[in-house]
């Protein structure tokens, strides 16, 4: 497949492109105030979500159609091109009537393949260009497949969006990034235009500056964020949005390294994987030393001893049997396993030497 990066013929290709606007548009005050403050900031391209794809029904399910207008009128008024998501056939025919720029596909369509079927078939013939954001769920292939559907159906000007992934317990990130997984694509198609959207990832706005900054030490070619003039009285994802002046701060504070050297890029890319597993690791930690806290208040309540040499044994010998067979030496793992169940043990010692009133505090 061979993609054109050229989304419009006058966009300036140089990092980042930055596509931003509200989650969603809410009233026309709201959408040309955000825009012109945008548009003053250089920005050229206007995000604002038309129909909302909301989790639970009766939060703000987007305008619709009405908003197409003040999508135009941004448009008119402030020369920006526009984008919005689409999830269905009507969907498309409605903005493409309005005269909507470019269209995204959100991550819970791409993650259908009869949906993203419905909307090729909907934009075969025409020349628009289509963002297409990860799957919900960590699958590249289903993401190579909702793109292959759109370039079976002539369209040329494909962007993708990385605004990671959807997992079960969501601790730092509302959506974990898997920088591995757009890697991995770029492999495969390395003239596919690849934006990050750190709004959606980070689920709150002080991760924006940081996941920025580490997507363009990942070479990205754009950033897509959500901004709104004022966030805090924003009807859907408040806590993420920021205004056009904290954008402007943010994009100027970033450190985009031109032409990057491609050992530079692995670097990152290395480096960004072992933060995720950082990550992971700490999580898991945390996780562990939950449950060891409930260990300790069952024992209490049994009059079990905190210490119990058999588990102990037990655990130590195992684990370091499944590491060495995964290439790690034992007394690495060794340490590791005793490091934890110390800790383990202090805490559940903790808990024995609590007063009473204060073991229900579990
Ligand atoms: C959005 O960009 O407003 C949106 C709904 O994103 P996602 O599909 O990534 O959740
Ligand atoms: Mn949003």
């Amino acid at each position: 497949m061979q993609f054109n990066r050229q989304l419009f013929p006058d966009l300036d290709l140089t990092r980042p492109i930055v596509i931003s606007g509200p989650c969603s548009v809410e009233t026309e005050e709201q959408v040309l105030t955000t825009a012109r403050q945008l548009a003053e900031k250089g920005i050229r391209i206007f995000r604002a979500g038309i129909w909302k794809p909301r989790t639970r029904p009766g939060a703000f399910e987007g305008i619709g159609t009405k908003g197409l207008a003040w999508l135009k009128l941004v448009k008119e008024q402030t020369g920006m091109y526009t984008c919005t998501e689409v999830a269905s056939t009507q969907h498309v025919y409605e903005a493409v009537k309005y005269g909507v720029d470019m269209l995204w596909i959100g991550a819970r369509s791409t993650v259908n393949p009869f949906l993203m079927q419905e909307i090729s078939d909907a934009v075969q013939g025409l020349d628009i260009p289509v963002l297409v954001k990860n799957p919900v769920n960590p699958d590249l292939e289903l993401w190579v497949g909702a793109i292959e559907r759109l370039y079976k159906a002539g369209i040329r000007k494909i962007g993708v969006v990385h605004r990671g992934f959807s997992s079960w317990d969501k601790q730092i990130y509302r959506n974990a990034p898997h920088w591995h997984i757009p890697i991995e694509l770029r492999r495969r198609f390395p003239d596919l235009l690849m934006f990050c959207d750190p709004s959606h990832m980070g689920g709150k706005r002080e991760l924006i500056s940081p996941l920025s900054q580490q997507a363009m030490d990942l070479n990205y070619d754009g950033l897509f964020i959500e901004t709104h003039y004022k966030p805090e009285t924003a009807l859907s994802d408040s806590g993420q949005q920021i205004t056009p002046d904290v954008l402007q701060y943010i994009l100027k504070t970033l450190v985009v390294r031109q032409g990057g050297k491609p050992d530079a890029e692995k670097l990152s890319a290395y480096r960004a994987e072992i933060d995720e597993y950082d990550d992971q690791l700490v999580e898991l930690i945390s996780k562990r030393m939950k449950i060891s806290k409930l260990i300790g208040h069952y024992k209490k309540e049994n009059n079990i001893q905190v210490l119990q040499a058999a588990r102990y044994n037990e655990i130590i010998e195992e684990r370091v049997k499944q590491a060495a067979g995964l290439g790690i030496k034992s007394d690495c793992m060794q340490k590791i396993l005793e490091a934890i169940h110390e800790e383990s043990v202090r805490l559940q010692i903790e808990i024995m030497n609590m007063d009473n009133s204060k073991t229900s505090e579990k």
